[in-house]
């Protein structure tokens, strides 16, 4: 009986001792897990700042030298990003004389009748012009955008979206700094939007009204939801652009974007990056961004966005009524 007790005592110490030695196992574990992963966060974030760096680097070469002009690769004073953009200039020049205007795919009308070279005409150097817009706002990040567009005496377009009173200070300080106010839709869904010519035209209506109400102004452009090239609404695009232009409303798709709703995580480098690869292709551009919860990075990629414009020599303007009409399916297409 003595026995047996010492046997079960010794048996049970040895137990106390491999569960001791398990959970100190599972707490050296732990801690070299965790510090595994700080490592490799810290590597990764550097990692990161590397690549952003390199997107900089890209991207400032890109702009410069567009058609390779090596020999001008290191010029950083301000002569040698003149005589740069000079070169540019020219080329650009001799390219439209040859193809016309516009990019592949993107129709680019001047709805006022004059040409581009009349505003341009005193300078050997055409001004490059750049429109933001912002589609599918008002959102939390809209006055953000707006105190940094102030802060840079920039304006821009806003393509909105039916929202609540809890919005109505967006709308309003849009109109009230100078940028321009256009419809994208009250809902947003395309199914009720494109359903028919009704939908689309109540929908018009409803938020155009509410501008009107909250702002004192109604609107004369449009964005459609997923461009006029959507392949989403079930009617004809000409019938909707056919009512448009019953009523003068003008419509614009874009012709350089971000990428801020087509692939999710893109670093403000990258947003940046994705908008210089295009703009630098246009004589006008139009940029697509987005003013929504989920594209922080737009807002963040914003004063580097103006910036990097600024120093390359472009003209960053609000969609009027001089503005070439960028459209992916134009008004010929509906009058042919
Ligand atoms: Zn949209």
């Amino acid at each position: 009986m003595n026995r047996q007790t010492k046997e079960w005592r010794n048996r049970t110490r040895q137990m106390m001792s491999y569960k001791r030695m398990m959970l100190y196992g599972y707490m050296a574990l732990t801690i070299l897990l965790v510090g595994i992963s700080m490592f490799l966060y810290q590597k990764m974030n550097r990692l990161e700042e590397k690549l952003d760096a390199v997107w900089k680097l890209e991207n400032r070469q890109d702009v410069l030298l567009p058609n390779g002009e090596s020999d001008l690769v290191g010029s950083n004073t301000p002569t040698g990003q003149n005589s740069v953009r000079s070169v540019l200039g020219q080329a650009l020049a001799d390219k439209r004389e040859t193809s016309g205007e516009g990019s592949a795919g993107v129709s680019t009308q001047n709805p006022s009748g004059t040409t581009q070279e009349d505003a341009s005409q005193c300078s050997s150097e055409p001004v490059k012009r750049v429109y933001l817009t912002f589609d599918d706002g008002p959102s939390v990040y809209t006055g953000e955008i707006l105190d940094i567009l102030a802060a840079n005496n920039v304006k821009a377009s806003f393509f909105v979206i039916g929202k609540d009173e809890e919005y109505y200070d967006a709308y309003r300080r849009i109109v009230q700094e100078g940028h321009t106010i256009g419809l994208h839709s009250f809902s947003h869904v395309y199914q009720d939007f494109y359903q028919s010519e009704e939908s689309f035209a109540a929908e018009l209506t409803e938020l155009n009204d509410l501008l009107f109400d909250v702002t004192g102004t109604r609107s004369t452009i449009f964005r459609f939801p997923g461009g006029s090239s959507n392949t989403v609404a079930p009617l004809p695009i000409q019938t909707y652009i056919a009512y448009l232009n019953e009523r003068g409303i003008r419509y614009y798709d874009w012709n350089a974007l971000n990428g801020d709703a087509v692939t999710n995580g893109l670093s403000p480098w990258q947003l940046v990056n994705n908008i210089m690869k295009d703009v630098k292709k246009n004589q006008d551009s139009i940029v697509l961004m987005h003013d929504l919860q989920t594209t922080h990075a737009t807002v963040e990629s914003l004063q580097l966005l103006i910036d990097t414009l600024k120093e390359n020599g472009y003209e960053i303007l609000p969609i009027d009524e001089d503005t070439p009409l960028i459209q992916h399916v134009s008004f010929e297409t509906v009058e042919e």
